[in-house]
């Protein structure tokens, strides 16, 4: 069999955004497991909305998932004379023909059928002109496009889709469409066609909405001369309430960036939309790259539309469970000095990174890296609930005010002291602080858990967390006694609930 070739074809007219993000995956992961090319082409045609911007973020958000690509990338733009040339051999071929129909004609015709009820397609009025009318319109200065033709006849196009399976559309269902504009420009759907026969294309792998487009680009392959790709297109992907996913209604909740900033890595981001589409056929949901790349097949790829939970009303609040728990397996498995490399920016954005980390704290701050990653789903939770551990501007939560703080008024007297019994204590082991804690409960008479939740609370703003007393390790003594002695606020904060 020949080498695959397949390409990632963004328009880039917008952000990287979760639907192409898995696009660019899955062509890349069939390009990885057969051992063929990934090509990038750039389908930047529509000039007026493609920007540079948007490439940029493309380009940068590829780089960030890890998708790297063989070719590319090559510029449609810059191809546009070969678009045309194709049109006009179809022209010489009696395959296509110029259509001198005006934009007014046609817009009556569509008006008529608007009114009659009935379906709109062109009418084949400059389908059958001689060649004398063709030249005469000409010399009378009158401007035309180049159509398709069409075959004539009952029959139908018919083309296999690795996922959809076999599909037909009738001839009759299909209208002699524009290849070229009047001012010469070709258009996408031709543009798009002679491109991938230049980069040799054997595999389209696209989404759902490219399979409209799918009838007739194989009839421009079969009217070029060449054989068609193998087709493999993706189902949807609906939000919570199973609606299309569109950045008119989710915003930047659809676009990769925002995942990126939300603290995801990189590969647990590709994990996870690889599911949304894909299934390895058992209920496995974490996959290694070589993992996936071994799994993957096209013939997998589901029909059904898959739902990512994007809130509609929020989309800030992002809160989808497979997600979440996908990222937050990998912050727990992940090599600890590669997490460390990756919870750094996120530590210099919140502006509480120290040199140190990577100098003399470093075994200091791997270890407490690991002690707390535990519990968090994101990267940024590091800065967020696992604040405390790296500074003392730490926020407290709500939930555990109400639990550990309003609830037993008597620590605002009991923790200062308990500070001020650790100041005295030698060392600063778990045991220690135990023994403290526990003989303080005692005396006064109070659950060893009361005063114990208060601590944490106090000293890390938490409701739950890691190993009380490995927390306290590893906050250090002096910052567990300064926040013990003035923990005042929280209970100001408790008072303003
Ligand atoms: N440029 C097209 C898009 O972004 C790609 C269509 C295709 O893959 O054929 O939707």
């Amino acid at each position: 069999m020949s080498e695959v070739r397949v390409r990632f074809a963004p328009s880039p007219t917008g952000y990287l955004h979760i639907g192409s993000a898995r696009t660019a995956l899955y062509n890349w992961l069939y390009a990885r497991k057969t051992g063929g090319k990934l090509i990038l082409r750039i389908e930047d045609t529509d000039l007026e909305r493609s920007t540079k911007a948007s490439l940029d973020t493309i380009i940068e958000g590829m780089k960030w998932l890890g998708l790297d690509w063989d070719e590319g990338p090559y510029y449609q733009s810059e191809h546009s004379a070969e678009h045309t040339e194709a049109a006009k051999k179809l022209l010489a071929e009696g395959k296509a023909y110029k259509c001198f129909c005006t934009k007014e004609e046609l817009d009556q015709k569509r008006e008529a059928a608007k009114e009659a009820k009935a379906e709109y397609g062109y009418d084949g009025t400059c389908r059958n002109l001689s060649a004398e009318e063709v030249a005469e319109k000409e010399a009378a200065g009158i401007t035309s496009v180049i159509r398709f033709k069409i075959p004539d006849g009952i029959g139908e196009v018919v083309f296999e889709d690795k996922v959809y399976g076999r599909l037909e559309k009738r001839y009759s269902d299909l209208e002699d469409f524009v290849i070229v504009r009047s001012d010469g420009s070709p258009l996408y759907l031709l543009s798009n066609v002679v491109d991938d026969l230049r980069d040799g294309i054997t595999h389209i792998i696209r989404g759902q909405d490219g399979l409209g487009n799918t009838p007739r680009q194989v009839l421009l392959y079969e009217a070029l001369g060449a054989a068609t790709p193998i087709y493999a297109h993706m189902p949807l992907t609906l939000d919570s309430k199973k609606a299309k996913i569109s950045k008119r209604k989710h915003g930047e909740a659809v676009a990769i960036h925002f995942y990126r900033e939300m603290g995801f890595i990189p590969w647990a981001f590709c994990n996870f939309i690889a599911l949304l589409g894909w299934s390895p056929g058992d209920d496995r949901e974490i996959f290694s790259r070589e993992e996936l790349i071994e799994n993957f097949s096209l013939d997998r790829i589901n029909r059904s539309n898959s739902v990512f939970n994007i809130q509609v009303n929020d989309p800030k609040f992002f809160t989808d469970p497979k997600a979440l728990s996908i990222n937050a397996h990998y912050i727990k498995t992940i090599d600890i000095s590669e997490l460390a490399g990756m919870v750094k920016p996120v530590l210099e954005r919140a502006g509480i990174w120290e040199e140190s980390y990577e100098g003399e704290k470093r075994e200091w701050f791997l270890s407490t890296l690991d002690l707390i990653r535990e519990r968090f789903h994101t990267l940024n939770n590091f800065a967020e609930g696992g604040r405390a551990y790296f500074d003392d501007s730490y926020e407290v939560e709500e939930r555990a005010l109400k639990r550990n703080i309003v609830k037993s008024p008597e620590l605002r007297e009991i923790l200062p002291k308990l500070g001020e019994r650790l100041e005295k204590i030698e060392g600063f082991d778990g045991e220690d602080v135990e023994r403290e804690m526990r003989a303080m409960a005692e005396e006064l008479d109070l659950k060893p858990g009361t005063i114990i939740n208060g601590v944490r609370t106090a000293v890390t703003g938490q409701l739950a967390g890691p190993s009380m007393f490995a927390a306290l390790g590893a906050i250090g003594k002096e910052r567990v006694i300064d926040r013990l002695k003035n923990v005042d606020w929280l209970f100001k904060k408790a008072e303003a609930l």
